[in-house]
């Protein structure tokens, strides 16, 4: 069905939009996965961290201006300790932009002037010990104090100004984000849609090709297959609840010459109009089905034999009085009909099909244009019964 699917030229398209829709979907997924890990990247502790050491500076310098003024212990302890806080906010600073994948490459350059300052924050703090010692060391320590803190402000400046320029790209990446969510999902819908509309193309097909197997293709009606398996179900339940079931067998006489006298055509034509004619004239609950070339079988269900055999002379005189589009009065179509009927007992449809064809070729033997019933062996009603009845009804048909 895939295969049959696939060849038609709807089938052909609608798969190549398939693959068209699952290869941007992996595209458009994988793009949004990185997007997502950029734009879920948190960017406030690194900025946070960077305030602080930017903070510290300003503090160490008041504090080497104070140890300038009164230089004691507790002073220099004072630059001691922020000197240390600087050290500790450099680290802190190195490690927040470790764990930012997207932010190593940027701030690369930076990575000769960190080291630097945090070799020259060591200096700081070992000169800063010396100037305990030797008063003459505290000058040459406050301009390199302030040296420092100018490179601390240009790194952080820099630092800040790198986290800015990431800040709007991650707003970019929020907006086109939006936009590929929703394309994504309209490429879902469609997915979706196209999926749907292939399965009601599959489906339609599937019906198609399971009416195909059970009609016929000139007339329209059900087929031999399918009445077999009709007939076979509906025997079983006629013999459960023990109810009488007919069969009709029908072949169009001498039709051979509706097709020699006005070619095959008109006799196709000819064998329609009959089928709608029977079909018409049938009951809802019996199945009517073309079994052969001009032959066609009633099956009738909760169906006596006096019943099936007025039903079936019915059949014959319509037949027989109906106008026909194509063909003249004197070619003019008639039926034979062999009746049986399946009264009790289990019987098989191959069984109850060969009782009526024996029924029909009879009604060929006496003349044709006339129905003729044979029932099995051992039912209710005899063979000489039904006999008997046919012809009551046929005498009557021909008085009228
Ligand atoms: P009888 O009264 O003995 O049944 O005579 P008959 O001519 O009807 O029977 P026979 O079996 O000799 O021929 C059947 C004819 O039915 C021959 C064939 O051309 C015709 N026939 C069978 N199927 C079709 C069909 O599908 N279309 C047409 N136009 N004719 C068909
Ligand atoms: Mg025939
Ligand atoms: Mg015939």
């Amino acid at each position: 069905m895939m295969r049959r699917f696939l060849r038609q030229p709807g089938g052909r398209l609608a798969s190549i939009f398939a693959a068209l829709l699952f290869a941007m979907s992996a595209v458009m997924g994988s793009y949004l996965y990185s997007a997502c890990q950029k734009a879920s990247a948190d960017y406030t502790t690194l900025i946070s961290d960077i305030v602080l050491a930017q903070q510290a500076t300003p503090q160490l310098r008041a504090a080497l201006e104070e140890s300038s003024r009164l230089p004691d212990r507790e002073h220099i302890q004072y630059i001691d300790y922020f000197i240390s806080l600087s050290k500790q906010h450099l680290n802190n600073i190195q490690r927040s932009i470790e764990r930012h994948r997207y932010l190593i490459a940027d701030v690369e350059y930076l990575n000769t002037h960190f080291s630097e300052l945090n070799s020259r924050l060591s200096d700081l703090r070992q000169q800063a010990q010396e100037a305990q010692q030797r008063p003459e060391l505290r000058d040459p320590l406050q301009s390199m104090a302030i040296e420092i803190g100018g490179a601390q402000s240009w790194l952080y400046n820099q630092l800040l100004e790198k986290v800015r320029a990431i800040s709007v790209q991650q707003r970019l990446v929020m907006q086109r984000l939006s936009i590929a969510v929703s394309a994504l999902l309209v490429l879902m819908v469609s997915a979706a849609i196209t999926l749907c509309l292939a399965v009601i193309y599959l489906q339609r097909q599937r019906n198609i090709m399971h009416r195909l197997m059970l009609t016929d293709e000139l007339t329209g009606l059900y087929n031999r297959r399918h009445l077999v398996n009709v007939a076979s179900a509906a025997l079983i339940q006629a013999q459960r609840d023990r109810v009488p079931l007919s069969l009709l067998l029908l072949d169009l006489d001498h039709f051979k010459q509706i097709n020699d006298n006005y070619g095959h055509p008109t006799g196709d034509e000819v064998l329609r109009q009959i089928s709608q004619l029977l079909r018409q004239l049938s009951r809802p609950a019996d199945t009517l089905a073309r079994i052969g070339g001009e032959e066609f079988c009633l099956l009738m269900p909760s169906t006596t034999t006096h019943d099936a055999l007025q039903a079936a002379d019915r059949l014959r005189r319509e037949v027989e009085v109906n106008t026909f589009r194509g063909i003249d009065l004197h070619t003019h179509p008639t039926v034979s009909i062999g009746v049986t009927t399946c009264q009790s007992g289990s019987l098989s449809f191959e069984q109850l099909y060969s009782f009526a064809d024996k029924a029909l070729y009879q009604a060929k033997a006496l003349g044709r244009n006339r129905v003729e019933s044979l029932l099995p062996p051992g039912d209710p009603l005899t063979y000489t019964e039904a006999q008997a009845c046919t012809h009551i009804l046929i005498r009557e048909s021909s008085d009228s």
